[in-house]
């Protein structure tokens, strides 16, 4: 089972959505300069159907899109929440937040709209840094994919700024 490490609406991390994002603990990654270490830990409140749904009930419809902030321990869940958020909510948004390098089970993407691949490198910076090696894409219904990196960097400072959120 996955796990909350805490949530909130957000505002810059999914493009041209208003984003509940949940921060999920148990990391499995060790990036060096790790910017939250505690979500290393496994530890946190179980995230189900029931906590998703009592997190999207306590903002009504006043957002566009539930995201997934890691979750890398249990990619098939996150499938699984995913799919629960789309079947619940079906105008709603998905988004998940993967340190990974490159993600391709169908079966989880099938559910996420928008995707965010790439560990958190501290020399290259976050998605805000214009030579950050992470990439954030829209999945588009046809199995293409459209990457909305670039739009991170407007008023990008150079090497990248602190996420507002969680930059990885
Ligand atoms: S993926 Fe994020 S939370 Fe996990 S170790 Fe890397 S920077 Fe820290």
């Amino acid at each position: 089972m996955l796990r909350s490490a805490g949530y909130d609406i957000v505002f810059r991390e999914v493009p041209d959505e208003t984003t509940l994002a949940v921060n999920i603990a148990a990391c499995p990654f060790r990036c060096p300069g790790c910017h939250s270490p505690y979500l290393q830990e496994d530890a946190g409140e179980p995230l189900d159907e029931a906590a998703v749904e009592a997190m999207v009930k306590k903002y009504g419809g006043g957002i566009t899109c539930f995201a997934f902030m890691g979750g890398d321990a249990d990619p098939a869940e996150v499938g699984r929440l995913a799919r629960f958020v789309k079947a619940r909510w079906p105008t709603l948004k998905v988004a998940w937040y993967s340190g990974r390098e490159t993600f391709d089970d169908a079966e989880v993407l099938a559910a996420i709209d928008y995707l965010k691949l790439g560990p958190y490198r501290r020399e290259l910076g976050g998605l805000d840094s214009p030579a950050t090696n992470q990439r954030f894409w829209r999945l588009l219904k046809d199995g293409t994919r459209e990457d909305l990196t670039p739009r991170f960097w407007r008023n990008a400072r150079v090497g990248g700024t602190r996420g507002v959120f969680r930059e990885d």
